[in-house]
């Protein structure tokens, strides 16, 4: 490796006298679009956005509807509750924080309000996934003050 040039979590390049760290995982970065929903999450609570003149809900947090071009939206507590809709099963490359946790499932829910969200789905194997598998949000709070969500099965 040359001056300047950054080692990128390769091992086998750091040499022999060199320790493994293993770097923290990534970790969200509020806006304003989505600040209320990371600042429910740490409270525990599940929400999302809806749109002030046609009330359609929506996920990701934006700041226009996308329905009916509405600006703006009004934070409703959502069921935090949904199906699995798809998923996939992760079994590398990953970021070097998540190799420990290979292989690990990804799923798309169908929330119950109609938006999907992406998630890691928590004490299932890759047996036990299905479409249509009801799921619940879990919140995973962070040393740094946010929560993350991921899913567990309920049924
Ligand atoms: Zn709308």
């Amino acid at each position: 490796m040359s001056a300047g040039q950054e080692n990128r979590g390769d091992p086998s390049a750091m040499g022999a006298a060199a320790r493994w760290v293993q770097p923290e995982a990534p970790r969200p970065e509020p806006t304003p679009d989505d600040a209320e929903f990371f600042a429910a999450a740490a409270r525990g609570e599940f929400v999302l956005q809806c749109c002030p003149e046609c009330e359609t809900t929506r996920h990701p947090p934006r700041p226009m509807c996308p329905r009916c071009h509405a600006p703006g939206g009004v934070w409703q507590a959502a069921s935090g509750r949904g199906a699995i809709y798809t998923w996939t099963v992760v079994h590398g490359p990953t970021l070097p924080a998540f190799v420990d946790e290979l292989p690990y499932i990804v799923i798309d829910v169908q929330l119950d309000e109609g938006p999907h969200m992406i998630g890691r789905l928590r004490g299932c194997t890759v047996a036990d996934v299905r479409a249509g598998r009801r799921v619940e949000a879990v919140f995973e709070p962070g040393a740094d003050g946010l929560a993350l969500i991921s899913w567990r099965c309920v049924d």
